[in-house]
């Protein structure tokens, strides 16, 4: 029988990745990345909260000289004349000439990555890649924000564990569970 998890208001969710899986899906991503980024000592930025433990995942599996730091993000809906997305913690690093590789959790309706993608390249990046653990291709709003590094493509459910969260708890499960319909 499935795992499965119980969530507030009877809500219940159902093992989707194993361990297992996960370390299957991890170590492709990070094959495809080491193969493509070596000699360019590219930076990796990871988006807090929930990529950090893909992070901490993928990063140790890429074995090249490269560059880690972490931003947090805020999304706005609606009206701002700015762009959608702004950085809560400012970049330290310089970014201009440098290949970028973007560590997301999970692209969805790629407004996020579409966003912080555009604010890269303003800001002089070489290239901006993006990696996602997980990726919703029935949801995206954005053909650019379509990440390049894939973990897996999974249909239009709500998923938490491996650092993805359900109102901030979950994070901590080392396996996906999705929301049964
Ligand atoms: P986007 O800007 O692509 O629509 O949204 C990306 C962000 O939405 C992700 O970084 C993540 O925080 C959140 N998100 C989207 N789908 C899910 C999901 O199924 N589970 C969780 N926990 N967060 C999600």
């Amino acid at each position: 029988m499935a795992k499965e998890l119980q969530g507030t208001e009877g809500r219940v969710f159902e093992e989707y990745l194993s361990e297992d899986d996960i370390k299957g899906i991890v170590s492709e991503v990070a094959q495809r990345i080491t193969a493509d980024y070596e000699g360019r000592n590219p930076l990796f930025i990871c988006v807090l909260n929930g990529a950090y433990i893909y992070a901490a995942d993928l990063y140790r599996a890429i074995p090249i000289r490269s560059e880690i730091t972490f931003v947090r993000l805020k999304s706005y809906e609606g009206t701002s004349t700015t762009g959608h997305v702004e950085l809560v913690t400012p970049l330290r690093e310089d970014i201009k000439g440098r290949d970028v590789v973007l560590i997301e959790d999970i692209v969805d309706t790629g407004t996020t990555m579409h966003y912080f993608k555009q604010m890269l390249c303003e800001m002089g990046a070489k290239s901006v890649a993006v990696t996602a653990f997980l990726f919703k291709p029935e949801a995206l709003l954005y053909p650019d924000a379509e990440p390049e590094y894939v973990g897996k493509s999974i249909p239009r459910k709500f998923v938490l564990g491996y650092g993805l969260d359900y109102d901030g708890y979950g994070r901590n499960i080392p396996a996906v569970y999705a929301l049964k319909d």
